[in-house]
């Protein structure tokens, strides 16, 4: 028997799969494996086969559509398409972020005005801007997760501008919770350990965080993308009904340090 709460006709939509790394796929293979009829959004055209090759091997049939979250009528047009295509929005995951990776090294204060503004844009407004858009279309007991890093709540060596715009999102995440309960939407955050990805490389000494929190960590080990996405589909499905507001850090306890 599996372990997994059954989410089947249940739509949601998973948003920052660049590759098979991604935290974002470990997150879809997850719902798909709950039954979860899924909706993949990409940053734009040239990341469209990439996924379209990944897709392929869930089992479900995925709908694959283009959201640049800097644009906001596009992020409209989106979730216009899910609603029509899918149906009412069960949940969302966003697992987006981006930094230009010379402002996540060095001294923080180097950054430029306008690095601070793309990061922040698409790092932390980018969650309101979508669950904005989806507001017209979310299912009655829907659910929103983001992805979220130790470093936007104390200094991490490197994680700098991307550090501020993680306060940001997790200060968010409090109040579009408070602004979503009454409608049914509860919204929280996942602050996962340091996982090898694409965005991760773009972190200066990525490698020192990694091994720091394997030596020192109650449980002495890093985590895996599966661990986070099973998090991630507690919090999305009915198990985590009682939970909104909150950040759950999956980082083999490193937080409490
Ligand atoms: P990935 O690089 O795999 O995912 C980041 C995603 O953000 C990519 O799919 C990227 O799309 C997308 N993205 C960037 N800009 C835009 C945009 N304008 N519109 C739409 N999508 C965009 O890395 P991760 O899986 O590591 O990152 C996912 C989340 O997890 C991020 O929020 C990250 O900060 C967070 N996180 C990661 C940790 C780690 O150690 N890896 C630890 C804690 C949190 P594309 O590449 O196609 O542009």
């Amino acid at each position: 028997m599996s372990i997994y709460p059954t989410l089947t006709n249940k739509t949601y939509v998973v948003m920052g799969i660049a590759n098979k790394r991604s935290i974002a796929w470990g997150i879809a293979k997850t719902l798909d494996a709950a039954g979860a009829k899924l909706v993949l959004t990409y940053a734009g055209e040239r990341f469209k086969s990439g996924l379209e090759s990944l897709a392929a091997d869930l089992n479900g049939e995925a709908l694959l559509l283009e959201c640049d979250v800097t644009n906001d009528e596009a992020i409209d047009t989106t979730f216009r398409a899910i609603h029509e295509q899918a149906g009412p929005i069960q949940g969302i995951a966003h697992s987006i972020a981006f930094a230009d990776k010379e402002a996540l090294r060095g001294e923080f204060s180097e950054m430029t005005r306008g690095q601070f503004a793309q990061a922040l844009d698409i790092s932390a407004y980018s969650l309101t801007a979508v669950v904005k858009a989806a507001k017209p279309y979310f299912a009655e007991d829907a659910s929103v997760i983001t992805l979220t890093y130790l470093g936007g709540e104390r200094v991490v060596p490197n994680y700098n501008l991307m550090g501020v715009a993680k306060a940001a999102l997790d200060s968010s995440v409090k109040y579009l919770a408070n602004e979503y309960g009454p409608h049914g939407v509860r919204v929280n955050a996942i602050s996962a350990g340091p996982i090898r990805t694409l965005s991760a490389k773009g972190v200066g000494d990525f490698n020192s965080i990694l091994s720091e929190l394997e030596q020192k960590a109650p449980l002495r080990r890093n985590v895996s993308v599966e661990e986070v996405a099973s998090t991630g589909l507690f919090l999305l499905s009915s198990m985590g009904s009682g939970v909104t507001g909150e950040v759950i850090h999956v980082d083999s306890g490193y937080h409490i340090l």
